[in-house]
């Protein structure tokens, strides 16, 4: 789900093909009316970082000397080498698809309860959800720090594979949480480090919303994870999305079976499905532009003869923003409702899941590329991306502050048979190795340097108040054209 469009192609009317960088492409706006919508508001993201200066802490902390951190690191390297490695090419060479990554997650709890973990499995009522806890000897009693990793693979008609390297996520964050464990015991530093499974990244219902929907999450005071990818990069600070706002919504119709010689006895729920698919072909045009809309038909009636009752239409409606999604959604709600109005049938709308603009932190994000840096990670990007959440569904990064981190790790593009290639070699070890210790760094360093937290704290603060007054902002842009019916304008 991370892929970033940097580039923007234009054809020119002379038949050069120009390839230039759009200028706004490490925003996170899409539209000229998100743009007009979000100025003022990147006025105070620029005010808020020109004032936080992450990029100035950033040096500072990477560049001093803190041999205490640097043991951390070392141990770190020291463990994924001996061990996370082999624990990570396993999980790749025993690719598991989303909610069914039972031997991933017999693995590696197996590993985290033989270090003296509190492994919880099925949490949320998720069966391949897992949260471990580790408790300081010095007590509990101070900063929950939180890691997240993953485990599903991708699904393919030859079968599962680990083309996304969520393989490696796990064993890099048992990496450095073991590393950071130790120190803690060592320094006698009380609080808590817990490791989050989280599972099926690549299907929706979206796993991180109903953990945290339960609460799983709620007292970690920061999260950090990674994701392999193509270069070693950092995000802008502000809000967005890679892969635009999302709403999943499944539309289940049902009507009446009745044999086909009978027909008039029966309602016909694919009749009514046909209908609303048809619909939505129709409503395109009314929408903007930049609405992506798609559907399939998994359940459309069991036999010929037999009058369908019941019949399933699967959409990802994707916008820019959450708030047009929002209507967009609606319209389709109603022309549900309309097919089901027409043939005698019910509809039932069940959102089912929702990816929304994450929060991106400046001071987190150029902490992590400076480490990166001073670790040599390989193909470092200068050029800040757009700004995107940590985590794929944004809905966690509003509530908590975290960091995922980017190192490079393959030179196959995400979702590809080249990725996978790579997470068995010297480039996805060195990536993952890496990133490990970019992530036992950043950990290390919030949880000694209080002017981090503080920081970190204050840029989570404002930017989540700013993305409520950028949706304000929006409704106004919007009021014209959405939410009031016709014939009251
Ligand atoms: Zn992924």
């Amino acid at each position: 789900m991370r892929t970033i469009v940097r580039h923007t192609v234009v054809f020119h009317l002379t038949g050069l093909l120009l390839i230039g960088v759009n200028p706004n492409h490490a925003a996170g706006q899409t539209t000229d009316t998100e743009r007009a919508a979000a100025r003022e508001i990147m006025a105070e993201i620029d005010d808020l970082q020109a004032r936080l200066n992450p990029t100035g802490m950033a040096a500072q902390l990477s560049g001093r000397s803190d041999a205490e951190r640097d043991a951390v690191v070392a141990r770190t390297a020291g463990l994924w080498n001996a061990e996370m490695q082999d624990l990570s090419d396993f999980i790749g060479q025993n690719p598991e698809v989303a909610w069914e990554e039972f031997l991933a997650v017999d693995t590696l709890t197996a590993v985290l309860r033989n270090a003296g973990w509190t492994v919880d499995v099925g949490v949320a009522d998720l069966e391949t959800a897992f949260v471990a806890t580790w408790a300081a000897p010095a007590g509990a009693d101070g900063l929950t720090l939180g890691f997240i990793g993953e485990y599903d693979a991708l699904r393919d008609s030859d079968g599962p594979f680990h083309g996304d390297q969520h393989n490696a996520q796990t064993p890099i964050v048992l990496a450095s949480a073991f590393a950071i464990a130790e120190y803690m015991e060592r320094a006698g530093v009380p609080g808590q480090l817990k490791i989050y499974g989280t599972p099926a990244e690549e299907v929706g219902p979206p796993a991180k919303v109903i953990m945290h929907d339960a609460g799983i999450f709620d007292d970690a005071d920061l999260l950090v994870r990674s994701h392999g990818v193509t270069e070693t990069s950092r995000s802008r600070a502000g809000f967005g999305s890679c892969c635009l706002n999302i709403n999943e919504v499944k539309y289940t119709f049902l009507g009446r079976p009745s044999h086909q010689m009978a027909s008039w006895f029966g309602r016909n729920a694919l009749e009514a499905a046909v209908h609303f698919y048809t619909l939505v072909d129709g409503l395109r045009s009314t929408f903007r532009p930049e609405a992506s809309i798609q559907g399939v038909i998994p359940e459309g009636g069991e036999a010929p003869n037999v009058v369908p009752q019941r019949a399933v239409v699967d959409y990802y409606i994707r916008y820019p923003d959450p708030i047009y999604l929002e209507h967009v959604t609606k319209m389709m709600d109603n022309a549900a409702r309309g097919a089901a109005l027409a043939t005698g049938t019910t509809v039932e709308i069940d959102r089912y899941g929702e990816y929304r603009d994450g929060i991106s932190l400046g001071t987190l994000q150029e902490l992590a590329y400076a480490y990166a840096g001073a670790l040599d990670a390989p193909r470092m990007n200068p050029e800040p991306t757009r700004p995107s959440g940590y985590e794929e569904t944004g809905v966690v990064t509003e509530d908590i502050p975290g960091i995922g981190i980017s190192v490079f790790s393959s030179r196959g593009a995400n979702h590809t048979r080249g990725m996978l290639d790579d997470t068995f070699n010297e480039i996805g070890h060195t990536g993952f190795r890496i990133s490990a210790e970019v992530m036992s760094s950043i950990v290390y360093d919030f949880m000694t340097r209080p002017e981090l937290r503080d920081a970190v704290a204050e840029e989570q603060a404002t930017l989540s108040g700013l993305l409520g007054e950028y949706h304000e902002a929006l409704r106004a842009a919007y009021s014209a054209e959405i939410g009031v019916p016709i014939g009251q304008r």
